[in-house]
């Protein structure tokens, strides 16, 4: 097993690294920088993009051909932990949820038209995009097969009636992806919709309040009361939609926890700063046993989720379905962030759960880990079905082909 990265991505690694430092970070201490909703301000996000863009660093998840750097999913796992040191990191490279999501599904599943009028603006930073899965009780939330959003053929036109909510950015997105169910069949009941913010038939009711900082564009309701989408907007078929999620989803879920990786060592650098120079009893913190405990089981906690997010990636770009690799690390990673800047508050005292440093930021956005993408007890039930249907093989190692085969 080889773990080391090609020196390309390494020398995308230290460019971002250098950004982040140079660009990045210093925002974050000025109030002026933050938007109403605790998000980087439209300004110094408008010109840090075109920076980034300058750089090169813009939009690496995607293939060369749509504007990307196709650096594959270690290249990404590499770059995207190490955008998001910094809180407002993502977003600066175009690689911030929900677009980059929306962007890798249309990238992989979008006809040259689609592409061309949905994706390409999303790639030149023009417009930002929405995925509008979800739906409150009694809809479809952690089982799809609840969803009540109806689609119902119209000539060559599908008409929409249903409900949304928790859809992020939708309060600043112009394209959106839709789920919605064409027919009752469980298996081929989905089907997966484009649709462009100024066409008539849907509002946003409401711009959720939430207990952390939020995406630009919020967190919103939305209901559909005639929405008329043409065929031709339909991702990769009527009744697809449940393939078009899962390709999202494998891969979305995962660039959440590439970039939570980086959010965690960001806490230990928070509680490290402030272990080595505060000083109580007569010694630092950093000297006490219990706090490096603290620290080295974070570290380990750290590297154990990288590896996860590694394998799991390493397993989709070799053409893999990584479902399994996907669920332990979304589990893994989502708790450890949690875990991570609890630390680092602990460490700091008073100062943690101030705002002088971005833990607190990072403890109020941790939360909605465990359930964003799928709550932590799905993945575990997906494990579990796993391990029902491989038994023992659930652990095997994948034997590689005989050198002189
Ligand atoms: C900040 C945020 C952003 C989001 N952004 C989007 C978005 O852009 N687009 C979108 O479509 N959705 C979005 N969501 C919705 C998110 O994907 C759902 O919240 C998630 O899938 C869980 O669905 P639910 O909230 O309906 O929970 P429910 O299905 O109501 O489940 C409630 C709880 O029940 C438990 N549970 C559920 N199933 C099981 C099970 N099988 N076994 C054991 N326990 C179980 C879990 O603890 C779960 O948290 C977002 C959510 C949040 C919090």
């Amino acid at each position: 097993m080889d773990f080391s990265i090609s020196p390309e991505i390494e020398a995308l690694r230290r460019d971002i690294a250098a950004f982040v430092a140079d660009e990045i970070l210093p925002l974050e201490s000025d109030p002026a920088s933050y938007d109403a909703h605790e998000n980087i301000a439209v300004e110094p996000l408008r010109r840090l993009r075109a920076k980034a863009r300058d750089k090169g660093l813009w939009c690496l998840q995607l293939p060369e051909a749509l504007g990307g750097r196709g650096i594959g999913r270690v290249g990404m796992a590499v770059c995207y932990e190490e955008m998001n040191r910094s809180i407002f990191g993502p977003v600066v490279f175009n690689s911030a949820a929900p677009d980059d999501g929306n962007m890798m599904v249309m990238a992989a599943l979008g006809t040259p038209e689609q592409q061309d009028w949905w994706l390409r603006p999303i790639v030149e930073g023009k417009v930002r995009s929405a995925f509008a899965m979800t739906e409150p009780a009694p809809g479809g939330g952690s089982d799809p097969g609840m969803m009540q959003t109806r689609a119902m053929r119209d000539g060559d036109d599908y008409v929409v009636h249903g409900r949304k909510w928790f859809i992020t950015g939708a309060g600043e997105a112009e394209h959106f992806l839709l789920l919605a169910r064409t027919s009752d069949d469980a298996r081929r009941g989905h089907t997966c919709f484009l649709f462009h913010r100024d066409d008539p038939g849907w509002q946003i009711t409401r711009r959720i309040p939430i207990m952390g900082p939020e995406e630009h564009g919020g967190h919103c309701e939305l209901v559909f009361d005639g929405l008329r989408i043409p065929s031709r907007n339909v991702v990769l078929g009527e009744g697809r939609g449940l393939k078009v999620v899962q390709t999202r989803l494998g891969v979305a879920r995962l660039t959440h926890c590439m970039r939570w990786l980086g959010l965690a060592k960001r806490c230990v650098e928070i509680a490290t700063e402030y272990a080595e120079r505060r000083e109580g009893f007569g010694i630092r913190l950093a000297d006490r046993e219990s706090v490096q405990i603290m620290l080295g089981t974070l570290c380990a906690d750290i590297e154990v989720g990288r590896l996860l997010v590694m394998k799991a990636a390493w397993e989709l770009d070799r053409g893999g379905f990584a479902q399994k690799e996907v669920s332990m690390a979304k589990v893994h990673v989502a708790n450890l962030l949690h875990r991570a800047a609890d630390t680092a508050i602990q460490i700091n005292g008073a100062r943690g759960y101030s705002k002088d440093t971005v833990a607190e930021w990072i403890y109020r956005y941790a939360r909605q880990a465990r359930l964003v993408d799928g709550a932590d007890e799905v993945h575990r039930m997906i494990l579990n079905r796993a391990l029902a249907g491989e038994g023992r093989d659930f652990w095997r190692w994948d034997v590689a082909e005989a050198a002189n085969a």
